[in-house]
């Protein structure tokens, strides 16, 4: 089937996950960077349109997109905005039905064609590592030539064959951060601003069961070398006074030995900055932290999940509790502060389970911790648990709208567990988070800390956004 007729440029799209409604603490979003910079290595000019940071209402979306005069508009959606991206789609489509719609992102390599059953208004999507084959959709090659790409042919549905993961990720050119407002992207824990986010890695060898990452980038685990990170830090902080930077890998340290080269480049070229990741607790070493610290990170987010051993394994997450308070503390030890994300409501969890969770959490020294509910993922484990295990409400949940008060999610996606039901599992996230943040030390500590008013107004920023006040 022939393709597209070329086009000379393409506006990217993120939605927010309400119209209207932005997030006060997002990074550069990485996805769309590199398809933006894909194609514009190619020749082809981009325009990025973040709605998620910027929280425009769908009129003001439509009208931004429609003003740059488009014949194809890129979405990338996670779960949570693939309802919005129908809205935009539709109200595109009303205002100007020549325009090609194509929507990427995880939600679709999660689902594949199913979003078709829920619009007439898109005309492709795609799945998993998406920069070569947008580049060629939007080049005009033949349709059926573009792997990773699915389009309808009349009524039938054509899913072409999976993309080929990028084996060298050294070649693909760096995100361009003079696409985005850089001044809008903050984090709640930013020692500094501007900040940019990185990618130094891709793919993932685990196998939790409430995580999709391994459909968009898979399992084997893809480096890029120490020298061609360290140029894209160098070239952000030099051109872009680019001060912080959040490497966005699933787990940085998976290959301890590239991370300490990684370092020494920082160290070698005296690049001033901050730096911070995740990772896991199996995953590191007093000696990498100190190398770690020498070069500029202060912080690592680790998935500890669950205080709860039978939960953790339950989730197949591969590690135990001991394991968490020997990393959390070497790592203090070290100088980096720790952050832990915990879940709440997964598969078999009792009340009591969460409790343990939040007492475990409390003991840890973590500097931050956020709680959230369990969400059932499309294509992940634990959706397919869910649904076999009628755990799901509706299996479709993340096609409905996202209700504006956060206590009143109707798209949810939380698990309905048989004596601890998903209104419980939402109170024990804020006792979580309450318990974690307003204990007297924790506050005493976190006063300490501030010494301008411009540390008041971000602490005070930050500090609803964590308690969800
Ligand atoms: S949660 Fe982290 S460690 Fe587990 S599979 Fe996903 S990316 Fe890998």
């Amino acid at each position: 089937m022939t393709g597209i007729k070329p086009v000379n440029t393409v506006v990217l799209v993120s939605p927010s996950i309400i119209f209207g409604k932005g997030k006060n603490f997002a990074y550069p979003l990485l996805g769309i960077l590199y398809i933006a910079a894909f194609l514009q290595k190619n020749g082809i000019a981009v325009k990025i349109i973040d709605s998620f940071v910027n929280g425009y209402t769908l009129d003001e979306l439509v009208e931004i997109i429609l003003k740059e005069n488009p014949s194809l508009v890129g979405f990338s959606a996670m779960s949570c905005q693939a309802k919005a991206v129908l809205e935009a789609a539709a109200e595109l489509k009303k205002r100007c039905p020549s325009l090609k719609i194509a929507v990427g992102g995880p939600h679709i390599s999660s689902t594949k064609d199913e979003i078709f059953n829920f619009s007439e208004d898109i005309d492709f999507l795609f799945y998993g590592e998406g920069e070569e084959n947008f580049y060629k959709l939007a080049a005009g090659q033949p349709l059926e030539e573009i792997n990773g790409l699915i389009y309808k042919n009349g009524n039938k549905i054509i899913i072409n064959s999976p993309p080929q993961l990028i084996r060298e990720l050294d070649d693909l050119p760096f995100p361009d951060l003079a696409l985005l407002d850089i001044k809008k992207y903050d984090s709640y824990f930013a020692k500094s601003l501007p900040l940019a986010s990185l990618m130094a890695s891709r793919g993932c060898p685990y196998g939790c069961i409430f995580c999709d990452a391994h459909l968009t980038h898979g399992k084997i685990l893809r480096l890029r070398t120490p020298e061609n990170i360290v140029d894209e830090i160098e070239n952000n902080h030099r051109k872009y006074g680019i001060k912080q930077f959040m490497f966005k890998d699933s787990d940085l340290t998976l290959n301890k030995n590239w991370v300490r080269e990684i370092c020494s480049e920082i160290d070698k070229r005296n690049i001033r900055i901050t730096w911070t990741c995740n990772t896991r607790v199996d995953l590191v070493d007093e000696e990498l932290f100190k190398t770690m610290k020498k070069s500029g990170c202060y912080m690592i987010s680790f998935g500890i999940e669950s205080g709860s051993q039978r939960i953790l394994d339950v989730m197949r997450k591969g590690i135990t509790l001991e394991q968490v308070e020997r990393a959390i503390s070497l790592c203090k030890k070290s100088g980096i502060e720790a952050m832990g994300y915990f879940m709440i409501g997964n598969p078999t969890e009792t009340e009591d389970d969460a409790r343990e969770t939040i007492k475990f959490s409390q003991k840890l020294g973590l500097d931050l911790a956020t709680f959230g509910t369990t969400a059932a993922y499309p294509g992940t484990e634990l959706y397919k648990w869910a649904v076999e295990n009628n755990a799901l409400p509706d299996r479709f949940w993340y096609m409905k709208r996202v209700a504006v008060s956060s206590d009143a999610r109707e798209a949810s996606g939380n698990l309905n567990l048989k004596n601890f039901p998903p209104a419980k599992q939402t109170k024990l996230v804020k006792e979580a988070n309450k318990g974690f943040y307003l204990r007297p030390a924790y506050l005493l500590k976190y006063l300490l800390k501030i010494r301008t008013y411009y540390d008041v107004e971000r602490s005070v920023k930050s500090f609803c956004d964590l308690i969800k006040i």
